[in-house]
């Protein structure tokens, strides 16, 4: 059986969500490789390889921790190992992911400050620097911040963030979930003082589903030792402790472990401000094609757009899951689908990890196709401006 989705016999399934993304041929070879015995001789070289070229990526001295987890996991770690049953935590809901996060944190006690936006734009830092301001008594232990808001395509700034904390000179940690933008966007956990970083495998990392990350700061770390909600699968002390000679408290992906490891040369062999520069042309050129459709990028503030992705909005009376769909019947290409209030009025364009400019064309050819089958009103050119600017800033 073949485990590719494709519709066809022949050739694959054009996967333009905005994650999982597509998996180099490298890093599929890397993981087909027998597994191997996780407390052996040669597994702790491995494991102390990849927790040592995860750090620049996170852009980090401090220790990186590997879940065998989805993203979701390690959102749930970042929470149980820095926080105490009842603890206020601001959160900025930007969005779908946003939003669950938010939820997990009240399913697991505690009290979430919401700090609302329309979805069109990034969390709102003066309003998280008014709310810091507010809280002289420093009720706020945590402020969580979604980096990249893969159902918006609206990206945060996370110096700013960080500069609103120290204006306000509150002490709450910083969590930030960079799940979508890891390996596709500039992203400095060091510098912007984030204490614990959130992450997964399955985006610009380019590797499948099935590990996640936290980042953490020695002041999330110091915060771990007298946090109270309840932990065992998460907690990071017996995993730093088997980390320090590269093996894990328990079994870990040994497979993806593999694929890390290539996955991580090739980020550095591209060089990541060339990672980064080329996601945001690719951008730019999916953004020119929309506005050349006459569409509406969903993200409203340019300081905002997201180099990951672009949900697109479809006009009043248009569905985006039909535009979707005959997408798929026809030309086997997958796009991202809106997600919570977002459902049916916008779709969404992955240009993260393993992409090229001929695949970028072909995604956008198959949208520009796309909205002529789909009835969807739109004007010709939109893949013709892309072209112009992948061909002028080549
Ligand atoms: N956060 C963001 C920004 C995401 O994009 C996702 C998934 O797409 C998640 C969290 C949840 O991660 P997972 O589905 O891997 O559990």
């Amino acid at each position: 059986m073949a485990y590719y989705t494709s519709r066809r016999d022949s050739g694959r399934h054009h996967l333009q969500i905005p994650g999982p993304t597509n998996v180099p041929d490298r890093v599929l070879r890397a993981m087909d490789n027998p597994t191997m015995d996780h407390r052996g001789p040669d597994f702790g070289v491995l494991g102390q390889r990849v927790l040592e070229k995860l750090r620049p990526v996170f852009g980090t001295a401090e220790p990186v921790i590997i879940f065998p987890a989805s993203g979701t996991g390690a959102w749930e770690a970042a929470l149980v190992n820095t926080l105490s049953p009842g603890d206020t935590v601001l959160m900025c809901e930007t969005g779908w992911f946003a939003h669950l996060w938010k939820e997990m944190a009240e399913r697991l006690g505690l009290r979430p400050r919401l700090l609302e936006t329309d979805w069109r734009r990034a969390a709102d830092v003066p309003a998280i620097e008014a709310a810091l301001r507010a809280d002289r008594g420093h009720e706020i232990k945590a402020v969580c911040v979604v980096h990249n808001e893969t159902s918006t395509g609206c990206t945060s700034r996370i110096d700013e963030v960080r500069a609103a904390l120290d204006a306000a000179g509150h002490p709450a940690l910083l969590l930030v979930d960079t799940i979508s933008s890891l390996g596709s966007i500039e992203y400095r956990h060091d510098a912007w003082g984030v204490d614990v970083t959130v992450s997964g495998s399955q985006k610009g990392l380019m590797l499948p589903p099935g590990l996640s990350f936290n980042a953490v700061s020695k002041k999330a770390l110091k915060a771990s030792e007298s946090a109270k909600l309840a932990k065992s699968y998460w907690d990071w002390k017996p995993m730093l402790a088997s980390n320090a000679t590269g093996y894990f408290p328990y079994t870990p992906a040994t497979n993806l472990l593999y694929a890390l490891d290539t996955a991580l040369d090739m980020l550095a062999e591209e060089g990541l401000a060339n990672v980064f520069a080329r996601h945001d042309r690719h951008a730019e050129a999916t953004r020119r094609a929309v506005r050349s459709w006459g569409l509406e990028v969903q993200c409203e503030d340019p300081r905002h757009f997201s180099s990951a992705l672009t949900a697109v909005r479809v006009p009043e009376g248009h569905s985006a899951n039909g535009l979707r769909a005959a997408i798929l019947e026809r030309f086997d290409m997958s796009l991202g689908n809106g997600l919570g209030r977002l459902n049916d009025r916008v779709f969404r364009i992955g240009h993260l990890g393993a992409f090229d400019d001929l695949s970028l064309i072909g995604t956008l050819s198959g949208v520009e196709m796309g909205l002529r089958i789909a009835g969807v009103p739109h004007k010709s050119g939109g893949v013709q401006a892309a072209m112009d600017h992948l061909s002028g800033n080549a």
